[in-house]
């Protein structure tokens, strides 16, 4: 039985008949004592079922080997990067003599698919054992830099997306300042991050990737689908198509969970109904895409795509590959729209949010926070930060909340005794040189002008659709979003002669769903019911090709 965390989720056993199973697919394998059956950062990492002695798992991400568990027979080892494929976090080592099943990844998903009562066991297993391991002191990736920097905030994101572990160290703290001379680092080279054994300073996001295996090759494969986005619509896409048998690729700009990412707590969403974190729906629905092995890449994002002769559709990456598709779906969703005041951009990241998720909150700890905007976005934030900002005033320009945000929040709002409520007001300018360090608010009935000591300022005042990198020949509505379904066939854009599927666009075989589509509601149910009917037409679209 493990050891150190005890029994629990994390360590289950395989029973007879389980075993029995193990040894039928997995080839039976040998270890001497201390011999090590995987290395920390070691690449397509087997699964090892136990049939006789013991395995310890090790980890040393602070620079000192420390044992986390001893798996004894019956017990497997992995977690979920044998789904993710990224190498892994930790060492296995013999204690005595071993002997092993080695089921390959590919299996260890057949295994997944087949066999319903083995696969709930080892996803819990496999999630549990993450979670046990990032609360028992293991540092993941380090990253150092400053809280309230864009450049580190822009990292801290593209963790949390990925669900990379990862411990921060503030520059401005005495631990901060250690860490960056253990590495051997100044505060010129901030951000700075050390992994596998690698200190990148101050790295773009692919350099991150690429260290961490997150960013992989594309191979030169024909997709039957590639998904552009992995918000709650491009997710639940991959989860059909993927369990459909459909060879699929999803590509995402920042990681898994789209504007749902940066969601704190979604209340609405069938199912739970004490709420779910969007980062916790994201993780849930891209584990579930990659058991049915969909392939996903990312930071990337798609610069165009275009049709070749063969019929095949080409996606052109910021990387310079090319992804190849029979079929595409857009699922790209919007961008924020921003406030016309130049610090806003220059500030993005370093107090000027657009999310707010514990990362962004530690920026406005104890101190006053505004929020811009009267959608259920801005009051989930407004109620989110008031649990640790000192106030939190909501600004809006008109005068009635009830006009554009459900009554659960408004109540929240109004009977919150840290969060205010700024009716006909705007953000006139936002003072500070690297960081935020006031704002100043404007009545919009009298000019007045009001300027508040703040550390962070959230805007949630819509948002602009994500498709620039679609070609000319998709037809948009007055707003830019993406017209689709019956009504196009009289589109002079429409080239066939039979109708297209309720989410296809006017260049056939390329769809859209969720945020991105013109007349979908904006809610994450909605993305997530677009994302699945979305399967139905990619399966029209290739039976009518074939
Ligand atoms: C703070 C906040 C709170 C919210 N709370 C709720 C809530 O409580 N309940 C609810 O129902 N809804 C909520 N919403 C709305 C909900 O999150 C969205 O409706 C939903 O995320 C839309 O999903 P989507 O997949 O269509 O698009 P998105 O979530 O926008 O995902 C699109 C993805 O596409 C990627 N992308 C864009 N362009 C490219 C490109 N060229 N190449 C590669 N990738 C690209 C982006 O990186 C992104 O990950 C909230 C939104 C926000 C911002």
């Amino acid at each position: 039985m493990g050891t150190e965390i005890g029994q629990c989720a994390a360590i289950p056993r395989f029973n007879d008949e389980q075993l029995a199973c193990a040894a039928m697919i997995g080839e039976l394998v040998r270890f001497a004592d201390g011999e090590p059956l995987f290395l920390e950062h070691q690449h397509d990492v087997p699964m090892y079922v136990i049939r006789s002695g013991e395995v310890i798992i090790r980890e040393s991400s602070t620079g000192e080997p420390r044992d986390v568990v001893t798996h004894e027979a019956g017990e497997f080892t992995g977690d979920v990067d044998l789904l993710t494929a990224r190498p892994i976090v930790v060492s296995g080592y013999a204690k005595g003599p071993v002997q092993a099943y080695r089921i390959p990844q590919s299996e260890v998903r057949r295994l997944l698919n087949e066999i319903p009562a083995l696969s709930d066991m080892l996803l819990e297993a496999f999630q549990t054992r993450r979670a046990v391991l990032e609360t028992s002191g293991f540092l993941g990736v380090r990253l150092i830099g400053r809280a309230r920097s864009r450049e580190t905030n822009e990292l801290r994101e593209f963790f949390y997306r990925n669900h990379v572990p990862h411990t921060f160290f503030d520059v401005d703290e005495p631990e901060g300042r250690e860490q960056l001379a253990l590495l051997g680092a100044t505060e010129a080279d901030i951000p700075v991050t050390a992994c596998s054994r690698r200190v990148n300073k101050r790295p773009t996001l692919a350099q991150v990737a690429e260290c961490l295996g997150i960013q992989r090759e594309i191979p030169d494969t024909l997709y039957d689908l590639v998904i552009v986005g992995a918000g709650p619509a491009g997710l639940a896409a991959a989860v059909y198509a993927g369990s459909e048998g459909l060879k699929t690729l999803v590509i995402d700009r920042v990681g898994p969970g789209g504007q749902a990412g940066s969601s704190s707590k979604i209340e609405n969403f069938m199912g739970f109904p004490s709420g779910i974190s969007g980062a916790e729906l994201a993780n849930r629905g891209y584990l579930q895409a990659l058991k049915f092995d969909v392939q996903f890449t990312a930071p990337v994002h798609v610069k165009q795509v275009d049709y070749n002769a063969e019929g095949e559709h080409r996606l052109h990456l910021c990387t310079g590959q090319v992804a190849r598709a029979r079929c595409v779906l857009a699922a790209s969703g919007v961008a924020f729209r921003q406030l016309a005041i130049d610090a806003c951009r220059r500030l993005q990241g370093a107090g000027v949010f657009y999310a707010a998720t514990s990362v962004e909150a530690r920026s406005c700890r104890k101190s006053t926070a505004i929020v811009v905007g009267g959608g259920n976005s801005a009051g989930q934030a407004a109620v989110y930060l008031a649990e640790t900002a000192e106030r939190v005033l909501v600004v809006i320009r008109g005068d009635d909340l009830r006009k554009s945000m459900s009554e659960y929040l408004c109540k929240r709002i109004e009977h919150h005794p840290r969060i205010t409520l700024c009716k006909n007001t705007e953000v006139d300018d936002i003072e500070g040189r690297d960081v935020v360090e006031a704002v100043w608010l404007k009545s919009n009935l009298t000019g007045e002008r009001q300027r508040i000591d703040c550390a962070a300022l959230f805007i949630f005042v819509g948002a602009k659709p994500h498709t620039d990198w679609l070609p000319d020949a998709v037809a948009l509505d007055e707003k830019g979003f993406v017209l689709t379904g019956a009504g196009l066939e009289s589109d002079e854009r429409w080239p066939l002669d039979r109708e297209p599927c309720e989410l296809e666009t006017t260049c056939p075989g390329i769809l859209a769903a969720g945020d991105v589509r013109a007349g979908t509601t904006k809610r994450c149910g909605f993305a997530v019911g677009d994302g699945s009917l979305a399967i139905a037409c990619v399966h029209r679209y290739l039976n009518d090709l074939s």
